[in-house]
């Protein structure tokens, strides 16, 4: 299996010619925005529109947590050495479809920090996730595209938090689309939409898939030709994971009088995590890439690094006067490749510019736990 759609050349002709329009009322051209993630299921509910002569805008929400784009951008490579993509764009090239990448990020840090349903069982607010997605499909592009409705790729059942009828129904109706979701892969286990009551999309050929199992949806992209498909990952974004979410709940804790900025929260993604005696915080690249990926946090606080040993590039959050100061360094020296117990010299650096250097010897191995954030 790949990481992004490829579908059959056939498929591909046959969507980009063979389909006779779908026609509203009043004569127009029948338009949907699907929400898409370029995973299977909303591949599969993009064709089934597709192949009913609906017109398809694929809409793919960036909040900054996606789990794939961060390994793009860090350039990790997947195990059989290829490189990540936007599955997304890749997914609506091979349907022939357009995609647009919509920046859903303004309000989002309120959605994730008093989500209105609570979180799951990590920080992932899905309900109120889904609800600020389709709220600004539904107020900025249902008319700026001209689209007659709203589609997604959800199956009934299949995830406990947004996909059973009842958090459904609230997501449509907080998000100001109530009844004109129309869900093809299980739509004809749900009422019927208004899309559907109007002639735009045909019920008799949606369907109704129900329940975690995923062999239906295999066995449809075998009949149509989906060749490849990302793998259905435990969890799409940072924010269904564990150590993620204890990151940010004590960044909340020991916020102060400060508040919540995208900053804070993306800065969570990279190294290792500590929280200090006083308070303050130090984050210890892990690798090359988080190094560099620390290095756009400089704004943030002050870099500390080794002298004269290989070591990582750490970032120091916080009062420079405290004691904390002293014991991050030791635990920087911690993890540079200097002898166990010599004393070395390491730099602290606003950006690029060495604003002093202080001595300071490892912490003994194992030592450092006591602060990490695990
Ligand atoms: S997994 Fe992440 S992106 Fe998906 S609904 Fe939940 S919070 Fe939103």
């Amino acid at each position: 299996m790949s990481n992004t759609v490829r579908i059959d050349e056939r498929l591909r002709e046959h969507l980009e010619r063979g389909i006779t329009p779908r026609l509203d009322e009043n004569g127009r051209q029948v338009r949907c925005l699907l929400m898409y993630s370029g995973g299977l299921d909303s591949t599969l509910a993009g064709i089934l529109l597709r192949l009913q002569g609906i017109d398809v805008v694929a809409i793919n929400c960036f909040t900054g947590f996606c789990l794939t784009d961060h390994k793009r951008k860090m350039g990790h490579e997947r195990r059989d050495g290829s490189r990540y993509q936007n599955e997304a764009i890749v997914g609506a090239a091979g349907l022939q479809i357009p995609v647009e990448v919509v920046d859903v990020r303004e309000g989002y840090l309120k959605v994730l920090t008093e989500p209105r349903h609570g979180w799951g069982s990590a920080v992932n607010p899905c309900i109120d996730c889904r609800i600020h997605m389709l709220s600004h499909a539904s107020r900025e592009l249902l008319e700026e595209y001209d689209a007659h409705f709203i589609a997604t790729g959800e199956v009934l059942g299949q995830r406990p938090m947004t996909q059973m009828k009842r958090q459904m129904k609230i997501i449509e109706r907080e998000s100001g689309l109530e009844g004109m979701v129309v869900r093809p892969l299980c739509q004809v286990a749900l009422e019927e939409s208004i899309p559907e009551q109007k002639g735009w999309v045909d019920r008799d050929s949606l369907l109704g898939i129900n329940g975690r199992g995923r062999k239906e949806q295999i066995r449809l992209a075998e009949a149509f030709g989906v060749l490849d498909y990302p793998q259905p990952a435990g969890g799409c974004c940072f924010l269904t994971d564990g150590n993620y979410g204890r990151r940010l709940k004590d960044t909340i804790v020991h916020l102060g009088e400060k508040d919540l900025d995208f900053d804070d929260v993306l800065v969570l993604k990279v190294g290792r995590h500590f929280r200090l005696p006083d308070g303050n915080k130090l984050i210890v690249g892990r690798n090359q890439e988080e190094n560099e990926l620390l290095r756009s946090y400089w704004h943030l606080g002050l870099f500390l690094a080794v002298n004269g040993h290989p070591g990582p590039l750490a970032l120091y959050l916080g009062r420079p006067e405290s004691d904390d100061l002293d014991l991050a360094l030791r635990i920087v020296a911690r993890y540079s490749d200097c002898p166990a117990d010599e004393e070395v010299q390491l730099r602290m650096m606003s950006g690029e510019d060495v604003t002093g250097t202080r001595p300071a010897t490892p912490c003994s191995r194992g030592d450092e736990r006591a602060w990490q954030i695990l």
